[in-house]
């Protein structure tokens, strides 16, 4: 066989050659945006002629601060295929964050939306290796700014030459990169190589993954700052399917009406966005029915979500699993062909799980002694994972790196059961398990079932200081707005009671109004742990006198 390159410039130049005439659709802060993939092209390769008049030098790394849209897709092909790497930020982060994140991938330019170039100018003093920084917008002027000498991406297309030639790269060589969250410390590193992320876009479209296809209109809201939108826009350009972006901010209502007017066929997110569209597609209010599937990942989607849409919307969500370390795409939970005569219930619980490996990589579950669980469905240990687009190590730590790569190995750090059939179940991250005398309580289970309540909008569990048991459950539940002082800890138990094992019983439940998010919208234990460190350390304190 040849030794061929897997580089991202055969994504893109397949799309430009085969599908020139198909849609790329983006909602713009004046209103939405279309072009096709012979356009993007174009652009593409003027953007790639700007880099290269910016001196840009191989492997030197490009950020991006932006939303969801046609420019930052753009970014996602020229950035790599001329040979540097992306580097996309999180905009959710402080920035503190910001500026060691820059400083330490030494980014030679930032592309910017214009909505958060107030970000840039918090930090502008702070980031001495950004000598370029592009203001993204529809029109062609930039808002005031403090910033010095910021410029526009419009202008700068504009004046650039129309043609480029994209250089043979190495499949080693790094495309991406994008920081993640510490449990303490600074955030960490991940490079993706070409080759890990023409690899992942391969196993991901099979029909036994997220299965997309040429035909398939794919809207990703999960953030492209967020393991590059689960790597949607390579894959979905590769293989021609239209994309559609939310652009700036997107809200549950906008959601919802993106979908009908573009007739989305498979929408991307984490379950916090499936929850906020769910009524407003009970309602009648918008027509989810172009649907085709939705996919949910990133934190656990409860069974009574997967329920809810199957049933009462007829559409089917596939719950998948990954990390940012990981490309993100690990398991993904499709039923076998032989489960097709299970009751509704036991298919449920089998969707409702984390899933299947994906074909290509490797797992195994491991306790303290490294000795691999049974797969009973029962069993705790941590899940280790390998494979062509698993990161090999944090960039430029190798510290912090030996132990969560020990042996070829990425520890995940999250606690999983695997039954029988296969299918991996998370019982949590492992810090976030609760240990009550000697046994463990899964939070995440916890959860979900009391978000299948029915006046329950969301639910998250914390572990709290028990002085005979050490760790008891604490709930912290948001009622939906109509049940808010109707609903009590007592209705909580009740309803809790016989679904889960007594020692689960929560020992409190706190009502919030809201719960805090990470800035990638999953629930943010460490708040409520700080929330009620107060609660936590008085108890400690009193058993210990
Ligand atoms: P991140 O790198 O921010 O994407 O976070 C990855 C972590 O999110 C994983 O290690 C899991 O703890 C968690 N996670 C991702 N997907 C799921 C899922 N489907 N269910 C439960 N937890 C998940």
């Amino acid at each position: 066989m040849m030794a061929f390159d897997l580089t991202l410039r055969t994504a893109l130049e397949r799309a430009a050659k085969l599908f020139p005439h198909k849609e790329i659709i983006s909602r713009d802060y004046s209103g939405t945006f279309r072009y096709t993939y012979a356009d993007f092209y174009q652009r593409t390769q003027k953007l790639a002629n700007v880099l290269q008049n910016f001196g840009i030098q191989k492997g030197e790394r490009v950020a991006t601060l932006a939303w969801n849209h046609h420019r930052h897709l753009e970014l996602y092909f020229a950035i790599p295929c001329s040979g540097a790497v992306l580097h996309t930020l999180n905009l959710r982060l402080a920035p503190e964050q910001l500026v060691y994140i820059i400083n330490h991938a030494e980014d030679q330019a930032i592309f910017v939306d214009k909505d958060l170039v107030p970000l840039l100018e918090v930090i502008k003093e702070r980031i001495p290796t950004v000598k370029h920084i592009v203001v993204m917008s529809d029109t062609l002027d930039i808002p005031g700014t403090s910033l010095a000498n910021p410029l526009s991406y419009e202008v700068l297309l504009a004046k650039a030459k129309e043609t480029f030639s994209f250089p043979d790269l190495s499949e080693w060589d790094s495309a991406a990169m994008c920081y993640t969250t510490a449990t303490t410390g600074d955030p960490k590193g991940v490079v993706y190589t070409h080759r890990g992320l023409m690899l992942h876009s391969y196993a991901a479209v099979l029909p036994d993954a997220i299965n997309i296809g040429e035909t398939d209109r794919v809207m990703p809201f999960v953030p492209m700052f967020h393991a590059n939108a689960w790597g949607l826009p390579f894959a979905c350009t590769w293989l021609g399917a239209t994309q559609i972006f939310p652009g700036e901010r997107p809200q549950a209502e906008d959601i919802c009406r993106l979908i009908q007017e573009h007739k989305v066929t498979l929408a991307a997110g984490v379950p916090t966005i499936w929850m906020a569209t769910y009524p407003l597609w009970e309602n009648g209010k918008y027509d989810p029915s172009s649907l085709r599937e939705i996919v949910s990942g990133g934190s656990a989607a409860p069974k009574s979500l997967l329920k809810n849409y199957m049933e009462k919307l007829g559409v089917s969500i596939l719950h998948a699993y990954g990390m940012t370390e990981t490309t993100p795409v690990v398991l993904v939970s499709r039923l076998k062909s032989t489960m097709k005569d299970w009751t509704d219930e036991e298919k449920y619980s089998v969707a409702a799980k984390q899933g299947l490996l994906v074909p290509g990589l490797e797992m195994k579950i491991v306790v303290e002694d490294g000795k691999e669980v049974p797969w009973d469905g029962k069993t705790m240990g941590e899940l280790l994972l390998r494979g062509p687009w698993i990161a090999k190590e944090y960039y430029k730590e190798p510290v912090r790196s030996t132990a969560a790569f020990a042996d070829g190995w990425l520890h995940t750090g999250d606690i999983v059961t695997v039954d029988a059939e296969g299918y991996v179940s998370i019982a949590d991250r492992s810090k976030d398990l609760i240990k009550s005398g000697g046994e463990w309580i899964s939070s995440i289970d916890l959860e979900n079932t009391i978000m299948s309540h029915p006046a329950v909008a969301e639910a998250a569990v914390i572990a709290m200081y028990h002085p005979k048991w050490i760790e008891r459950p604490l709930a912290c539940v948001v009622l939906k707005k109509e049940y808010v002082g109707k609903v009590g800890t007592g209705d909580i138990l009740d309803y809790l009671t016989g679904k889960v094992p007594k020692l689960w019983l929560p020992d409190r439940v706190e009502f919030l109004d809201v719960l805090p998010k990470t800035s990638v919208g999953k629930f943010y234990k460490q708040a409520l742990r700080k929330q009620f460190a107060g609660l936590m350390v008085a108890n400690s304190e009193g058993s210990g006198a």
